[in-house]
Formats: structure tokens, C-alpha cells, sequence
């Protein structure tokens, strides 16, 4: 691994008062709720998190989470590799009920006087990110049949066949009397 890991726990509240910036690499095998979700379960997420406060008084994380998740494509059940960079907005709040008054631009992270689990909200970010249903790209599913079935199986149809004749035989032996 080349970067540094992200440090697990930090009070999330005394970096963003200093305007602090944490950044480094966690081990897929450290996301718990992410790994079986995930064909290939190794390799790392990668987070770059900025805090500190907005004009409002908010005190914001800021930056990116980019990793490649290798998920398990629906059509054909082979691997399908994602790369992901999943912009993070965050604003604090003490608790829950403050989440829907944020304004719209961020997504609400409760934080309160214990230091924060980093890896937690890495993941938390990751899930968010992940599409309902993975496939791969319609034309590159090995599954995938593309349209020509259909028209094959048209030009296949049935054989012209000439009707045999209906000999008709004139059965009028002139059955006598
Ligand atoms: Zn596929």
C-alpha cells in the first residue's frame, strides 16, 4: 500500500476548528457492512476529508472517497470493477433530528463529544455510493445476448414448403343400380 492508513477515531469537532485536513488509505477487509458486497475483497479505500467550517457556522467535512469495488455483475454473475470517487459534503450535527433543517448541499453526520470512527463514516459514504444493482455496461455482459436472437430466430423460420397436391381422384366408379 502506498499511502498512509486514515487514522480510525478523530474528534471530528477539534479538526474542523483547526481546519484540518486526514487523509490515507483503509483496508476494504476493515469495512464489515461493505465486504460482502464485494467480489474481490482486497485492495483499499482511499479518503481525502477536509474540515472545518462554513459561513453558516457549520462545521463541514469536505473532499473524496475513491476506491475500485469489484461487484458482482447481475446478468452474468462475473465480476464487474467500479471505480468509484464519491464526493463527500458533511455537516455535524449533535444528533439525528437536525439532519432534515441542513441545507440541501449537505448530507448530515451526527457527531458528538467522542471521537468519531473514521472508518465508519468511509464506509457509510461507500454504501450510499454503490449502485442498487451492478451489471456491467450493456454490450460488454458476456451474458448478454445483445438483440440478434430475435431476428436469427425469425430468418430460421419455417421452410417454405410446397403443399403437396391434393390428388383429387374421381371416385365416381358409378357405383351401379
Ligand atoms: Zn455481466
Amino acid at each position: 500500500m502506498s499511502s498512509n492508513a486514515l487514522p480510525r477515531h478523530a474528534d471530528l469537532r477539534k479538526l474542523a476548528a483547526a481546519s484540518a485536513t486526514v487523509c490515507g488509505a483503509v483496508d476494504m477487509q476493515a469495512l464489515t457492512r461493505l465486504l460482502p458486497l464485494l467480489l474481490d475483497t482486497a485492495g483499499s479505500v482511499h479518503a481525502e476529508l477536509r474540515l472545518g467550517s462554513d459561513d453558516e457556522g457549520y462545521r463541514t467535512i469536505r473532499g473524496r472517497i475513491t476506491a475500485r469495488a469489484v461487484l458482482q455483475c447481475q446478468r452474468c454473475l462475473g465480476p464487474v470493477a467500479l471505480d468509484l470517487d464519491v464526493p463527500v459534503s458533511l455537516a455535524m450535527v449533535w444528533a439525528e433530528k437536525e439532519i432534515p433543517s441542513l441545507p440541501s448541499r449537505y448530507e448530515g453526520v451526527v457527531v458528538g463529544e467522542d471521537p468519531a470512527d473514521l472508518y465508519d463514516l468511509v464506509e457509510e459514504e461507500m454504501l450510499l455510493s454503490l449502485p442498487l444493482v451492478a451489471a456491467h455496461e450493456s454490450g460488454s455482459c458476456p451474458s448478454q445476448p445483445e438483440a440478434r436472437d430475435q431476428n436469427e430466430d425469425d430468418s430460421a423460420a419455417e421452410p417454405l414448403r410446397e403443399n403437396p397436391f391434393a390428388v383429387l381422384r374421381d371416385k365416381g366408379d358409378g357405383a351401379g343400380n
